[in-house]
């Protein structure tokens, strides 16, 4: 009986009369060329199949299940809020307890918007850029990820610091050129941008520590040099912290790095794995968007009370005191025992850790950006990725994926994860 049999069955149901199968293609394993698992449950590190094999779980969802699967706390907070009903489309109590919870422990955030996606919370904030400074042109980074709206999908143009070129068949070239996209960690880039097209620029995007690029941090003074270049040409500095906010620190990364950003995105851990985002930043800012202003972005279901539920109850939970200490004693763990499976082997790799993020690259080249990034060996990646499946041990199909710790992984699930990457390297090489 194949171990999978169950989620083969569902996958190819399902690639039928859903686009590849899932509603979010990384979800389909198609560059790890395996059958994705269906997953039934999970609690605590653990998730489990609809085949009943357990996993210890890195994804996390993607990031949000910092405190693990179906936490008490949060499953009982959302609970008690669900038995009221599931929404109203009317102000509630929770909305403005889930803002003060953000602006309490992300500073440069003095009021906050929410919505249902980091997608929507990067698309608003780029709106808000435009229309705050009367400028049409953003810098992103290569290897950097905002989500899925127009003006995010640009791939770099040929040569530094050109405009930008659609990524995706359906976004227009006339909003790909407003668009400039430049190397992560490339200060001398930005420079050239703003030297080129300075007046032009409303806004840098950035992800602090990138994470969709496996995990690369940002060099010592590359945050430092973007607020220095924005605020001498009047532009705004965005911090997309979707996949940073509260994962890095209880600050999110512009605590970690003391750089304060204009405008912030967040979403994932905010909404403790139900559908979230937002954006924030200074009230002089933020007062540009309807109703007060005349930037427009609205939601019917924003701020939806079950949402802010599960966000509001992992919130709490991450004030604790030494949550995030352990989170990174446990990374550094992870980090150091993959680092030492593939030194004892010889094998070549790079590894990243901020945080509770851990990125993996099979290269003996440092990873500072996207090109190097890809130096590193996916096909070793690929066959590695599917021994540890195969062996209960789940992170994401993708080398450009960050794995996350979360408070519910033990020591225990640690070493076993140690362990068994060692045995899948042995075994790979032999
Ligand atoms: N920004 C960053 C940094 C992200 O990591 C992601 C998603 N991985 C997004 C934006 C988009 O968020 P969503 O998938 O919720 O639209």
């Amino acid at each position: 009986m194949n171990r999978y049999a169950k989620s083969i069955e569902k996958f190819t149901e399902a690639k039928e009369i859903i686009p590849g199968g899932v509603n979010s293609p990384v979800r389909a394993f198609k560059s790890v060329d395996r059958n994705p698992v269906y997953i039934d449950h999970g609690i605590g590190s653990k998730i489990y199949d609809i085949d009943g094999n357990e996993y210890i779980d890195y994804v996390a969802s993607w990031g949000p299940l910092i405190v693990g699967h179906a936490h008490p706390e949060v499953i009982s907070f959302v609970r008690q809020t669900l038995s009221k009903g599931t929404g109203f489309g009317t102000p509630t109590e929770l909305e403005t307890e889930m803002a003060k919870l953000i602006i309490e422990m992300v500073p440069s955030i003095e009021m906050v918007r929410m919505v249902n996606s980091g997608t929507e919370a990067t698309m608003s904030a780029i709106r808000l850029a435009r229309g705050y400074t009367g400028k049409s042109k953003i810098i992103k980074f290569e290897g950097n990820y905002h989500g899925h709206s127009d003006s995010l999908l640009i791939k770099a143009g040929s040569g530094v610091a050109t405009l930008g070129l659609p990524d995706s068949p359906g976004v227009p070239e006339g909003i790909a050129v407003n668009t400039i996209t430049v190397p992560y960690n490339d200060i001398e880039s930005v420079r050239f941008a703003f030297e080129k097209y300075g007046e032009d620029i409303a806004a840098i995007i950035v992800e602090p520590v990138a994470g969709n690029m496996g995990v690369v941090p940002p060099k010592p003074g590359f945050l430092q040099d973007l607020r220095e270049i924005t605020d001498k040409y009047e532009a705004l500095l965005i911090f997309d912290e979707v996949m940073t906010g509260f994962r890095v620190g209880p600050n999110s990364a512009q605590g970690l790095y003391g750089v304060t950003p204009d405008i912030t995105t967040l979403g994932k851990i905010i909404g403790g794995g139900l559908p979230v985002g937002a954006y924030g930043g200074k009230k002089e800012i933020m007062a540009q968007i309807a109703p007060v202003g005349s930037v427009y972005q609205a939601g019917t279901l924003s701020g939806n009370p079950v949402a802010m539920a599960a966000g509001i109850a992992t919130l709490k939970l991450l004030k604790q005191p030494g949550v995030y200490e352990e989170l990174a004693r446990k990374a550094k763990m992870l980090a150091e025992g993959l680092a030492k499976n593939a030194l004892d082997l010889a094998i070549p790799y790079h590894i990243n850790s901020v945080g509770s993020m851990v990125g993996f690259f099979y290269t003996g080249v440092e990873v500072i950006d996207y090109e190097t990034a890809k130096t590193s060996d996916l096909e070793r990646f690929k066959r590695v990725h599917g021994y540890l499946l195969d062996h209960g041990i789940y992170i994401a199909p993708s080398q450009f994926e960050a794995l996350f710790i979360s408070t519910a992984h033990t020591d225990a699930d640690i070493n076993k994860t140690i362990e068994i990457h060692y045995q899948a390297l042995k075994e790979l090489v032999k």
